[in-house]
């Protein structure tokens, strides 16, 4: 969400980073410099400004926005984050990456992505509510089922996604259920769509372990939040028998090489993923990524590894649940360290798959079991990875270049049958 790294001086500019990668893949792929010219940016970005009634009587203007990186494929799809750091550029940043991993993941969608500044741990229910209804009908124009469909993403929840749903609803004057994914079950929400995204990562990590030969029985794990990601996975490792000896949320970390009590901690953490404020001896963020351990999950926000800290990480595979944690010179120093790095693009891309399996039955009015969902989610990420795995070797990159090759291909494909490029 910072453009400096105010201690290094080094760009951490996500679209720029992101739009690297995007150029290095295709110039992989032998396309020509125009179709990097049309997927440098998003190809529609809309910034409204939502007046919200505080609780107290006065009005407060909020900025959103809402980028739709390519619709070549099919609709526009990603998540709506509210946050204070939400910029411009990283939602289009975010928006790109959402294309790549319907790409990775083969769904008929291109990316979207929505954002709103501001700080939800500040406001009321009903201000929230008010917010995500206001939000809906700036972008109104611009979204629905088969247009560009929202999701959860940081500080939003099904909650917010039942809000934005009614609020749609009422402006088309039909039930919409198709119009947002990560909804509650009652409104046509999908099983396993609030652990997905985790599920997806402990796929990730179970095949990741597998090719460097740890065992996850006993493997130490540590990852960086506790949000959504975050503490589905924290469970998920431990019900696997791994060892999860350090978390953390915005407010510091919490270590314990012998284990951490997981299922306490997930009792104690408020809605937000808070949990460390309430214990005396904490570490920082900055310490848990440099803890000894075999897996690190950086399951936050982005550039929280940089070419300050890559030489001190001690993990063996890092799996990125977050979007963007990693930057471009850190992930080079990783990759001459032999530590296995799996991208965000892929390794996060279990919350967009099941949410277009829940598109799929609000389409079909036909809803399935929780575990039709996780065998098929299972079958998708781990056809995804070993393709990207293959790729990878097979091309002499690392997995995040290889990642990027595959989610741009059939995104750029589509482009030149329509004519586009
Ligand atoms: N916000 C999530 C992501 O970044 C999910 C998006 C979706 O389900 O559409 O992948």
């Amino acid at each position: 969400m910072e453009d400096k790294d105010k201690r290094s001086g080094k760009t951490t500019d996500v679209l720029a980073s992101t739009q690297t990668v995007i150029k290095k893949a295709l110039d992989k792929l032998g396309y020509p410099d125009e179709m990097y010219e049309l997927m440098k940016e998003p190809i529609r970005m809309l910034t409204v400004r939502i007046p919200v009634r505080m609780d107290d009587g006065s009005t407060k203007i909020f900025t959103g926005y809402r980028a739709q990186h390519n619709d070549a494929v099919g609709p526009t799809k990603g998540g709506v984050r509210f946050h204070p750091n939400v910029t411009e550029k990283e939602v289009k940043a975010l928006s790109i990456w959402m294309s790549l991993k319907a790409g990775i993941v083969d769904l008929p969608y291109g990316g979207g992505k929505g954002g709103i500044v501001c700080d939800p741990r500040d406001m009321s229910f009903r201000e929230l509510e008010r917010l995500s209804r206001g939000y809906v009908r700036a972008i109104s124009q611009i979204v629905g089922p088969t247009k560009d469909i929202p999701a959860p993403d940081v500080f939003t929840n099904s909650q917010i996604m039942a809000w934005m749903l009614d609020e749609y609803s009422r402006i088309r004057e039909f039930d919409s259920p198709g119009f947002i994914t990560g909804k509650p079950i009652v409104l046509g929400g999908s099983h396993g769509r609030e652990s997905a995204t985790a599920k997806g990562v402990t796929i990730c990590i179970r095949e990741a372990a597998k090719k460097k030969g740890i065992d996850l029985q006993d493997a130490r794990v540590v990852i960086q939040g506790f949000g959504n990601a975050g503490s589905f996975l924290a469970k998920f490792m431990h019900d696997a028998g791994a060892k999860v000896i350090g978390i953390s949320d915005a407010y510091g970390a919490l270590h314990d090489p012998d284990g951490l009590d997981i299922d306490y901690l997930l009792d104690r953490r408020d809605s937000f993923g808070t949990v460390t404020k309430l214990f005396k001896n904490t570490i920082s963020n900055e310490e848990l990524l440099e803890l000894d351990c075999d897996i690190l999950v950086p399951a936050a926000i982005e550039n929280q590894i940089t070419e300050k800290n890559a030489h001190n990480i001690k993990a063996q595979i890092v799996v990125e649940a977050a979007n963007g944690p990693t930057t471009i010179e850190a992930t080079e120093i990783l990759t001459k360290r032999d530590i296995l790095l799996v991208p965000d693009v892929l390794a996060s891309a279990g919350g967009v798959t099941v949410s277009y399996f829940e598109w799929v039955q609000n389409n079909q009015g036909y809803y399935w079991t929780e575990e039709e969902v996780e065998g098929k989610l299972e079958a998708v990420m781990v056809h995804a990875f070993d393709n990207i795995y293959k790729l990878a070797k097979g091309r002499k990159v690392d997995m995040r270049l290889a990642a990027y090759m595959v989610g741009v291909r059939k995104m750029a494909e589509a482009s030149r049958f329509r004519g586009w490029v």
